[in-house]
């Protein structure tokens, strides 16, 4: 482990803790105070800083802006029943981090970078972790390419950062989703494993195409039938067939969701069946029509578990049935937040605690 020394730490002479209102908070608009920012230069990661949030000067050759070598984490840090602070599984983060980077042709972030830069910066903004129920403090690792060239390879430089902003409990409005069967999140063989910016910008417009008509999410399906569910939005999705967690199984163009992984371990704790297998439209269909889907939702850090009311196919809409007071969903859901505020024992050891 790298001594605290490690980082070059600079606090704020100005925090601005004060703009924030635990009762109205925006997602990705109010930073905390610091942010970690590191340097890839001569083939090695340089020291670490930890300095007040603030702009970054670029080339306007960066190699991210025109080529897209940029990848990104989500993860959440919670107050915990005792006052504390606590990141959930931030171990998994950092691994689906270097995941991504190797995709992309990037270095990998070494462990003492990414977890003690998390401690180090959440020490320092303990304050902004938000205690009402369901809130959390939003950790948003990412790296981008920074060479300022405009040759098609490779950056040889990179940036890494972690910037993170106080989130209010997820607004569980039942989801209109659709199936999306002419766009293509993701092909086998490409980087729909990745949490690269690129998967995000080409999602947009299909995702707002689906908006436009009453949608909030899309189904996105395989990329050579447009038959198999692969996830929605940023989302992996789940239901509940005949009384078995059914979802998708990973693959190159699936991301592997660290809540999808929780979920599936409690359901398993819980002795629920679970196949992670291929699921079709039509059988999504007929088990709606037939009344074997009991549950469809969609699981992600941003809002944990998130119930689908309305599937949206070829121009028609079913229905689901409302969610049953101990339906699967909300169990898990209550029961992923127990964990994470400390209200409930951790048996899987998910919860690492910030030593302030
Ligand atoms: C981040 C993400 C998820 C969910 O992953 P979590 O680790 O649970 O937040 C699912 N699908 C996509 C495309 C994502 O980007």
């Amino acid at each position: 482990m790298l001594a605290t020394s490690a980082f070059d730490i600079q606090p704020t002479t100005a925090s601005r803790l004060a703009e924030l209102d635990p009762n109205n908070m925006v997602f990705g608009q109010l930073f905390a105070d610091h942010m970690l920012a590191a340097e890839y230069v001569d083939g090695a990661w340089q020291s670490a800083r930890i300095v007040p949030y603030g702009p970054l000067q670029i080339s306007p050759a960066t190699s991210a802006l025109h080529y897209g070598q940029a990848i990104f984490e989500g993860g959440k840090a919670y107050r915990q029943a005792d006052g504390s602070v606590a990141l959930f599984r931030p171990d998994a983060n950092w691994q689906r981090f270097n995941v991504s980077a190797a995709r992309m042709a990037m270095p990998e972030v070494p462990e003492e970078l990414f977890m003690q830069g998390l401690q180090e910066l959440l020490k320092l903004d303990a304050a902004w972790v938000p205690g009402v129920p369901g809130s959390s403090l939003y950790l948003r690792p990412f790296m981008f390419a920074t060479d300022g060239f405009l040759g098609v390879r490779p950056s040889a430089t990179y940036h890494f950062g972690i910037i993170t902003c106080p989130v209010a409990a997820f607004f569980n409005q039942p989801l209109r989703v659709r199936f999306e069967q002419q766009y293509v999140r993701a092909a086998p063989g490409g980087a729909g494993y990745a949490k690269n910016a690129g998967n995000y910008g080409a999602a947009m417009l299909p995702t707002k195409l689906a908006q436009d008509q009453g949608y909030h999410q899309l189904f996105w399906t395989d990329a050579s039938e447009h038959q198999y569910i692969e996830e929605s939005g940023a989302m992996n999705v789940m239901f509940v067939l005949n009384g078995v967690l059914t979802t998708p199984a990973l693959s190159t163009s699936i991301l592997d969701g660290i809540t999808r992984r929780s979920v599936l371990q409690l359901a398993r704790d819980w002795g629920v069946p679970v196949e992670e297998r291929r699921v079709s439209s039509r059988e999504i269909i007929e088990a709606v029509q037939n009344g074997t889907l009991t549950e469809a939702f969609g699981v992600g850090t941003a809002a944990t578990v998130a119930p689908i009311a309305t599937i949206g196919h070829e121009g028609h809409d079913y229905s689901l049935p409302a969610l049953a007071p101990d339906a699967f969903a909300r169990r898990v859901g209550a029961a992923l937040d127990a964990i994470r505020t400390g209200q409930a024992p951790d048996p899987h050891g998910w919860m690492v605690a910030v030593n302030g």
